[in-house]
């Protein structure tokens, strides 16, 4: 970023990173302490698919596989939810763009808006790592708040230290196989965006194999450098 960039009250970021890296563990750091919007295309499509809607459908198989469900579906159920009175707070995009379609069809919705993208945010991981970080993962059925079986356990087993809820939930395609998967459609359809936002001036890198509350900092100072 060379800082020709306006600074906004309301900023649109992205986060970027395969599977595993932490973007939906960040994005709600930051939706806590910037009162920006979460907008996950994963929890979307997941509850698509729980509702038996026609776009849940059509997603399922995909999603069990570790495909990339089709750019028109993912790209309808995100513009909807943009269109949302809330997101005028600002927006994390954690899972959208993830193809480079997707992301000239952002630049287009956010240009009838008046808007455009302040920061994609790369999460910068090893591979080898990310399968056993994903195949470990669960999450508070209750509140949401993430939790894995080696990295961050609640204080008292199957118990949420946020909420208190007893109810956990894995998804279904955090397993080894299907992981791989993901990692190679990131890959070959993901990775590509990187050189994209870079183009814009937009792009910032984060190593984020440390600590959660490191990287968070890091966010933080990045949002921090867009607002205004
Ligand atoms: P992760 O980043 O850990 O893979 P997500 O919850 O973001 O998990 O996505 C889960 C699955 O949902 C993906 O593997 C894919 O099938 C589908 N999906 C989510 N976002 C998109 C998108 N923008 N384009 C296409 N498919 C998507």
């Amino acid at each position: 970023m060379d800082g020709t960039r306006t600074p906004t009250k309301a900023p649109v970021l992205i986060l970027l990173g395969p599977p595993g890296a932490g973007k939906g563990t960040q994005a709600r750091t930051l939706e806590a302490e910037f009162g920006l919007i979460q907008l996950s295309t994963g929890d979307m499509l997941r509850a698509a698919v729980k509702a038996g809607t026609e776009a849940g459908r059509a997603a399922k198989a995909k999603m069990e596989a570790g495909a990339l469900v089709s750019d028109e579906i993912v790209t309808r159920i995100l513009a909807d939810r943009l269109a949302e009175p809330d997101t005028a707070k600002g927006v994390i995009l954690d899972g959208f763009p993830r193809t480079t379609a997707q992301a000239e069809a952002l630049d287009a919705i956010l240009a009838e808006r008046g808007q455009q993208i302040d920061a994609a945010i790369s999460l910068e991981v090893d591979d080898a790592e990310m399968v056993t970080r994903v195949s470990g993962r669960f999450t508070c059925a209750g509140c949401g708040e993430g939790y894995h079986d080696q990295y961050k356990t609640p204080a008292k087993p199957d118990t949420c230290d946020k909420c208190g809820g007893t109810e956990m939930t894995r998804r279904a395609d955090d397993n080894a196989d299907t992981v791989k998967s993901r990692l190679e459609a990131y890959h070959a359809q993901t990775a590509p965006l990187l050189t994209y936002y870079d183009g814009k001036n937009a792009l910032h890198r984060i190593p984020a194999m440390g600590a959660i509350d490191d990287i968070a900092r890091e966010l933080a100072g990045v949002v921090h450098s867009v607002r205004g």
